[in-house]
């Protein structure tokens, strides 16, 4: 399947479906055809060390196999590789090998590695072709969508990046294979997450045949492209988030402060389930401003559990901060404008809203409530 992302200076494609990696070559000369068509393509491929193991050698072969010159830059896995040392190391790799500009960076791995390649990309030249091909859930149907790049700072994450679009995403669905399963609930949560933001239908979809978007198949496949595509709308309309974009921040105020308040615990949580809390708590949020009745909460609650996703902070394991502390994190969150504080809240199931001028005195007190039932 292919999702085509249209923005005003650039359009590109979403390809989507089995067997991509092994047909990587063929799309990586499409995609990159713009360039001299006898010039040898030479390309650095950023990964992890978990992606490494299990997809780089396939990827590789293929490559070499067409005389295509590839470097491969291996990081390590997980969030820390979103950092300034890492960046560097990452350039400094890509300049000796003497990438030039008209070579390219392809992204192997999650978010992390997307974030942190196309970020590299943006930059080195002053922007070389990127290629994304998104290893995880969260990555094919939300990070390696609509061109946020960027690493984090001490201040706060993603602070440091760009808006950078690839050349294209090949979004092989084989790569879920290896994807522990709690990584792929956390990916779900963000797809449900669509559903709630404006397509009832889709959610309602989406608790029909669950069962099946976990497993390989065209079901699966279907479910990763609406998800492409409803993000890709989004973004079409809102490149640079001066609008509607917000919407898919929704569940994820308080989702990064729960992951903030996680960080240190040995079983912190990852971000999509830090999300579906997120997403909860947003909704229970809207019942207390009479928005909407708890039977809308409930529904999406019993769907959460049913895919073995966290829906409650009495879920989270360990002792959270009070609520006084965990409010210090909503605010550092760049979400926030002088006093108040903007939310995405809901009207009903599936119309969400962005809420500009939420005090946070209110959400203080909501928190306040929802740690005392623990
Ligand atoms: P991740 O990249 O850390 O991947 C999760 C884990 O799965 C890692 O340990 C990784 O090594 C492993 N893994 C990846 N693919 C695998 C595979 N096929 N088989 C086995 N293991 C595999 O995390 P993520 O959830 O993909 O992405 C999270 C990051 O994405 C965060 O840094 C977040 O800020 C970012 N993000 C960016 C955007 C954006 O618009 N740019 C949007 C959402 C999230
Ligand atoms: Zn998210």
């Amino acid at each position: 399947k292919i999702v085509t992302v249209k923005l005003n200076k650039h359009c590109y494609d979403i390809v989507i479906g089995s067997g991509l990696i092994a047909q990587a070559v063929s799309k990586i000369k499409h995609y990159l055809h713009q360039k001299s068509s006898h010039q040898k393509i030479r390309l650095a491929i950023v990964t992890d060390k978990n992606v490494a193991a299990f997809h780089l050698n396939t990827l590789q072969t293929k490559l070499v196999e067409n005389e295509i010159y590839t470097i491969p830059i291996i990081v390590e896995a997980g969030e820390q590789s979103k950092s300034f040392p890492i960046l560097q190391n990452v350039i400094d790799k890509i300049l000796v090998a003497r990438l030039e500009r008209g070579d390219s960076i392809i992204a192997l791995g999650g978010g992390v590695i997307g974030d942190l390649a196309g970020f590299a990309a943006s930059i080195i030249r002053r922007g070389m072709h990127f290629i994304q091909m998104p290893t995880t859930l969260l990555a094919q149907i939300d990070s390696s969508v609509g061109g946020k790049t960027g690493i984090n700072s001490l201040y706060g994450k993603n602070l440091i990046g760009t808006f950078y679009q690839p050349q294209c995403v090949i979004a092989d669905t084989d790569v879920l294979n290896t994807l522990p399963s709690r990584e792929f609930r956390a990916g779900y949560a963000e797809m449900v997450k669509y559903g709630l933001i404006n397509q009832p239908h889709f959610f309602e979809w989406l608790e029909k045949n669950w069962q099946k978007v976990f497993s390989k198949g065209p079901t699966q496949i279907e479910a990763i492209a609406r998800s492409c595509q409803f993000k890709a709308d989004i973004v079409t309309h809102d490149e640079h988030e001066t609008g509607q974009r917000a919407l898919l921040n929704l569940g994820h105020t308080f989702g990064h402060m729960l992951e903030t308040a996680t960080t240190y615990d040995s079983n912190r949580l990852i971000h999509g389930e830090a999300v579906a809390i997120g997403i909860i708590l947003a909704h229970q949020f809207s019942e207390q401003l009479n928005l909407i009745s708890p039977t809308v909460t409930q529904r999406i609650k019993a769907h959460f559990k049913t895919v073995g996703l966290p829906t409650q902070l009495q879920d989270i394991p360990g002792k959270l901060p009070d609520a006084e502390t965990l409010m210090t994190f909503i605010a550092q969150d760049k979400k926030v404008s002088q006093n108040n504080l903007t939310f995405i809240l809901t009207r009903a199931l599936g119309q969400s809203f962005i809420a500009k001028n939420v005090s946070p005195n209110t959400v203080l007190t909501f928190l306040k409530q929802k740690l005392m039932k623990s």
